[in-house]
């Protein structure tokens, strides 16, 4: 029998969780079956930071790279989940427990997910990564980051800047929006691929988990 996948990743949908001045998300039916058409289509309007994305180091290092050159070695493979749960910020205090590894994917699950988020309105308090949470990830040479909610930095954060250009900096890839309300801590195998768009400082991404 085989191990069941868990989708981490958020339902795209019209009205969801979304940075403000950001574009919000929203699927328009262009055509219907029902009203006559050939057949159903839609167009998408979003960000490409909308629900669960990955960002590109272009998306704070101005000759960064783009969200097309990700290496697929990055998203497939080993992944822990640590939970940091009664955090405020996800800083050097909280992660070195975790005695983090060079190369490792961290997915780092926090209070954000005590319940799904995408379907509520945006949260400004949501647990996002310190400045000196962000410089030890780059010290101890991560491959991947993940978190539970739009940003790694903190809204309205000082450090928000700093955090994203810490991390990506490092050579470590982010993966934000992630929903890891049904995901205990431990070792797990991670599929995480966004689209492919030339350019890009990030996409939307299908994310899943499989326990190891
Ligand atoms: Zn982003």
């Amino acid at each position: 029998m085989s191990i069941a996948w868990i989708d981490i990743s958020v339902p795209l949908h019209n009205g969801m969780a979304t940075w403000p001045g950001d574009e919000p998300f929203d699927r328009e039916q262009m055509m219907t079956i029902a009203s006559g058409d050939v057949c159903n289509l839609s167009r998408l309007h979003t960000s490409a930071h909308a629900g669960t994305h990955m960002d590109a180091p272009r998306h704070f290092l101005p000759d960064g790279a783009g969200i097309d050159t990700l290496p697929l070695d990055v998203v497939i493979g080993p992944a822990r989940v640590l939970a940091v749960s009664d955090a405020d910020a996800v800083g050097r205090a909280q992660l070195e427990p975790f005695n983090i590894q060079k190369g490792e994917r961290v997915l780092l699950r926090t209070r954000n997910s005590r319940q799904p988020w995408a379907d509520e309105q945006f949260r400004e308090k949501f647990v996002a990564i310190a400045a000196d949470g962000a410089h030890y990830l780059a010290e101890r040479g991560v491959a991947l980051v993940g978190v539970d909610y739009l940003s790694v930095g903190g809204y309205n954060a000082p450090d928000n800047p700093e955090v994203h250009q810490t991390i990506l900096r490092s050579g470590a890839w982010i993966i934000e929006g992630l929903t890891l309300v049904d995901v205990q801590p431990g070792d797990y195998e991670l599929i995480c691929l966004p689209l492919k768009i030339v350019g890009s400082d990030g996409g939307p991404a299908r994310a899943i988990l499989r326990k190891r």
